[in-house]
């Protein structure tokens, strides 16, 4: 039986700004299983970096609920969202925000430094880590001797390092040329399969989205359509 991943209910999110108020989400509802992979769609100013923020633990939705397994998010203090982020969640940016002066292996290390944990166990896994994405033989270099692509994997690693449920994924291969971008999706979709890693990603590119299992469409501010990707299932399709 597969359960929940995450359960998002007339979620709404409203801005004020300099006396105007900005409806960035008017009331979302949707149900993420564990092991699904959802690509998220829509115009610029659709709601998808707020939806994504919201699904991050990053900020408070202004009314409805959001649930990530059990736990009703939307009612929790900010240790509390800190906790979740950390131990729940893998983030993967357009920008790999690696830290220059560190080694691939010590970028990977960065969010176990931060709880002051690094054990020799710790430091084993993130070597695993680097392994996983196909670093194994990189984990030395400093991220200005890698390709984008390769910063990125570092990255996807690093996301992984806390064993999170899900990863949310904003844009990750919009700094990448479409060789790299199919290599860092293939990679997705390995974590996906194999790691049965529940993934949701931001992207505005159909070339993208076609390998997500499932595609959400936000035009202002609500769901426009949610549909399965019927597209890869046919790649998926044994041939007759
Ligand atoms: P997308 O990611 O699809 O481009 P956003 O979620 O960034 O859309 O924005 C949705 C709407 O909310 C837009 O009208 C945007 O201008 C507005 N918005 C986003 N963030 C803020 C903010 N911090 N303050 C005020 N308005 C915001």
């Amino acid at each position: 039986m597969s359960s929940t991943a995450v359960r998002v209910e007339d979620l709404q999110k409203i801005y004020h700004l300099k006396g105007e108020t900005v409806y960035a989400l008017r009331g979302v509802s949707f149900v993420v299983p564990e092991g699904d992979y959802v690509a998220i769609m829509g115009p610029s100013g659709s709601g998808k970096s707020t939806l994504l923020n919201m699904l991050g633990c990053l900020d408070r939705p202004s009314a409805g609920s959001l649930f990530l397994g059990d736990d009703d998010v939307a009612r929790m203090t900010d240790d509390q969202l800190s906790y979740i982020r950390a131990s729940r969640i893998g983030f993967v940016f357009q920008a790999y925000n690696l830290i220059q002066q560190l080694t691939v292996v010590e970028n990977i290390e960065v969010p176990l430094y931060y709880q002051g944990r690094l054990t020799a166990a710790d430091r084993a896994r993130c070597r695993e880590l680097a392994s996983l994405v196909g670093l194994a033989d990189r984990l030395g270099h400093r991220p200005t001797q890698l390709s984008g692509g390769q910063q990125q994997r570092v990255a996807i690693a690093r996301s992984l390092v806390n064993n999170p449920n899900y990863i949310l994924a904003d844009e990750p291969t919009g700094n990448l040329d479409t060789r790299t971008a199919e290599e860092i999706l293939t990679l997705f979709e390995r974590l996906n399969a194999e790691e049965g890693k529940t993934i949701i990603m931001v992207t505005h590119e159909d070339e993208v989205s076609v390998h997500a299992k499932r595609i959400i469409r936000l035009r202002d501010g609500l769901i426009q359509t949610d549909v399965l990707n019927t597209e890869r299932a046919l790649f998926a399709m044994p041939a007759s």
